[in-house]
């Protein structure tokens, strides 16, 4: 297991710089979670969503000079109220594959459907207020715990709060907690877990009632207790929006309905954990690796790194 030790901490690194490149335009997004105010100037159709039925058909996209296309030929269907992980290698086309559902960018080819419409043919603001964002590495303002889940919706209610923080997991720690939702979270919400400080950002995002909820894992560096509560945060879900979780750490997605595999901007595999355990391909490298068995360590995955 040592054997591997280096190549493991070097994965670790190489995440770490990207994500700081990445950092500034996951704060853009991070702003959804507050307005639903964006002037984006066009005067599209409106986004009608009945039960969510999430559609990428067939979707390329290449960023502005890039030689190659980013994402190519990616093809799936999230139903209502599923849950669908992401996975994949650093730069695999993870975060693309979300930024073009937040229309950040529109698809070279292909076309991405909620419940049949085109996304491109309405506003972003009408979309992005069927859209929830939540980054796992979330911003706690100073205040309250109320008045950190409650700051996206002017005329929110106790009940609100309460009914939101039930599902995103977090009521219990909260109820627990000396003043409960009267607790001021401190600095960044320091005074909290990692753990309940996503559970605040979900609730959060709940509270503007997504049909479609993003959770994007912005690191692979937290304790196993965090990692333990982040894991339990998303499993409590449930089916009341379809949900696209962006992993790192496939424990965060071992339950998910669908655990998509991205390698090189493709979807190499998909399935549940155990079909793509099972298949022994990419994931169940990746697996391998997450869970310490690093002596199963596959030429392919050892190219990879080396790369
Ligand atoms: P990570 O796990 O590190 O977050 P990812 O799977 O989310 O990675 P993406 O962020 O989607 O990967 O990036 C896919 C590819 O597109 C990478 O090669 C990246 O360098 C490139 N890329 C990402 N954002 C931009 C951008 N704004 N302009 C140009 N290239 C970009």
């Amino acid at each position: 297991k040592s054997f591997y030790a280096p190549i493991r901490q070097l994965m670790l690194e190489v995440l770490d710089s990207y994500e700081n490149a990445l950092a500034s335009s996951k704060r853009i997004v991070a702003v959804l979670e507050r307005t639903n105010e964006l002037d984006t100037g066009d005067e599209d159709g409106e986004l009608s969503v009945r039960e969510a039925r999430l559609d990428y058909e067939d979707v390329a996209f290449a960023y502005d000079g890039a030689e190659e296309a980013t994402v190519e030929d990616v093809d799936f269907t999230a139903d209502p109220g599923d849950l669908v992980g992401i996975v994949g290698p650093t730069g695999a086309g993870k975060s693309t594959i979300v930024k073009l559902l937040f229309r950040f960018y529109d698809p070279s080819d292909g076309t991405v459907r909620i419940d049949g419409t085109d996304i491109a043919t309405v506003s972003r603001r009408s979309l992005r207020r069927h859209l929830g964002y939540v980054s796992q590495d979330p911003f706690l303002f100073y205040g309250t715990v109320r008045e950190n889940v409650a700051y996206a919706v002017a005329d929110a209610d106790h009940e609100d709060v309460v009914a939101a923080a039930k599902q995103a997991g977090a009521h219990e720690f909260v109820t627990d907690l000396a003043e409960g939702y009267d607790t001021h979270v401190g600095e960044r919400g320091g005074r909290l877990s990692g753990g309940q400080r996503q559970r605040i950002a979900i609730a959060r995002a709940i509270m503007r009632e997504p049909d479609v909820l993003v959770l994007d894992e912005a690191t692979s560096h937290v304790d196993n207790e965090t990692e333990r509560q982040i894991q339990a945060s998303v499993d409590a879900l449930g089916a009341e929006q379809t949900t696209i979780a962006i992993a790192h750490r496939l424990s965060t997605v071992r339950d998910a309905d669908q655990i998509i595999v991205l390698d090189d901007g493709r979807i190499r595999e998909a399935g549940t954990h155990d079909e793509l355990v099972a298949e022994d391909g990419l994931y169940a490298d990746l697996w391998r690796v997450q869970v310490g068995e690093t002596d199963a360590l596959s030429d392919s995955f050892l190219d990879r790194v080396s790369e």
